[in-house]
């Protein structure tokens, strides 16, 4: 059978490397006898392999001594409320910079939880290029007090990935949830950093919150246990049962990661995939993109065929050559082919092939 890849925006693909050893492991886990499903949390095994996913994670993340590692449940709109709740005391006021459907979803979620009033949003898409271009806005010029300024730095959905880090003086918090580990970042330059695991990380439920230390003392609305930073911090992310497998996965993708050569490795790779599908997308009359050069995200690239016509053969000629997923997200359109870390790159040029294929058979 020749190859399947698979471009779902999420739950995504998973290293093949993984998914085998878990095969492997599924009914035997550790020598146990069972499956890693069917064993305390609190077990010395289980939480060996906590410790473990932890410190890889640090490490491929170069995550410093003073910032908390939690794994969480509710994926990352659970977090869209978790932020809100830990850190927005009563009449807590935040900044919200939009520039696509997540960061949007996260203003509703704060809203609800803050009060209308108490969430300031600035869009941050320049209207006037005709693309989708991003302009940080001078944060510094801003004569107000907030606890946090809210981001996203990939819009999964619209393909738009912010580059240039962005400067506040407030606590910066990041919804990472489709380009965590995609490539380097500075840590110390974040707040709180946030993603829900199902697009580079692991299956979908679980979530991870890397959280600077002094965070953790701003006041907070009423909330569940669950969802409490301080509680997770001091239960080991143990408050109740967490979310094992899915836990288990992500610590193997971690490994995985590391064998790989690590965050700089796979920023390298990514930056190659992305391209070779740009320069097709750019290269052909066939294809276009809606998205600034600077601002296109390299983990989910949106393109449009001018002729939208041919939407519905270009997506069913694609699945029986193996190439699956690539309908863009119901509320855009178009097509989207997410390219995480787990995607190779004989995936994209697969792609490609087909992509040049089939415009030439439709000239
Ligand atoms: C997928 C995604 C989410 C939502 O994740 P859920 O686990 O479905 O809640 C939030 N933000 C971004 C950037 C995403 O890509």
């Amino acid at each position: 059978m020749s190859p399947i890849y698979n471009f779902c925006a999420g739950p995504a693909m998973l290293p093949q490397a993984v998914m085998q050893k878990a095969q492997k492991e599924l009914l035997d886990w550790n020598g146990l006898g069972t499956s890693v499903m069917e064993v305390s949390h609190r077990s010395k095994e289980f939480i060996a392999l906590t410790e473990q996913a932890e410190s890889d994670l640090r490490s491929l993340m170069h995550i410093p001594a003073n910032y908390h590692v939690l794994f969480m449940h509710g994926g990352g709109r659970g977090q869209f409320s978790a932020v809100a709740n830990n850190l927005l005391g009563a009449g807590g006021r935040a900044l919200y910079l939009v520039d696509g459907s997540w960061s949007s979803a996260a203003v509703t979620e704060a809203k609800k939880l803050a009060g209308e009033n108490n969430i300031d949003t600035i869009n941050i898409i320049d209207p006037s290029t005709g693309k989708n271009k991003v302009e940080l806005p001078d944060l510094f010029k801003i004569d107000k007090d907030y606890r946090y300024v809210h981001y996203c730095p990939n819009e999964t959905v619209d393909g738009i990935e912010i580059f240039e880090p962005l400067s506040s003086p407030w606590p910066v918090i990041a919804d990472m949830s489709s380009n965590i580990l995609s490539r380097k970042i500075d840590v110390s330059q974040f707040g709180l950093i946030y993603a829900g695991a199902q697009k580079n990380i692991g299956p979908s439920g679980l979530s991870i919150v890397i959280v600077r230390e002094d965070l953790l003392s701003l006041p907070n609305l009423p909330q569940s246990s669950i969802m409490d930073y301080k509680l997770a911090v001091k239960h080991g992310s143990m408050f109740n049962t967490p979310p094992t497998f899915a836990w288990y996965l992500a610590a193997e993708v971690f490994r995985w990661l590391k064998e790989m050569g690590g965050v700089e490795s796979l920023q390298e790779l990514n930056a190659k995939k992305a391209a070779l599908l740009y320069e097709c997308i750019d290269g052909s009359d066939f294809y276009t993109s809606g998205v600034a050069v600077e601002n296109r995200s390299r983990m989910n690239v949106t393109f449009q065929l001018v002729n939208s016509e041919l939407d519905a053969e270009f997506l069913e000629q694609a699945k029986q050559a193996g190439l699956v997923a690539l309908k863009g997200h119901r509320s855009v359109g178009g097509m989207r082919a997410s390219l995480y870390n787990a995607m190779p790159i004989e995936g994209v040029k697969a792609l490609v092939s087909f992509m040049r294929n089939f415009a030439t058979n439709h000239a």
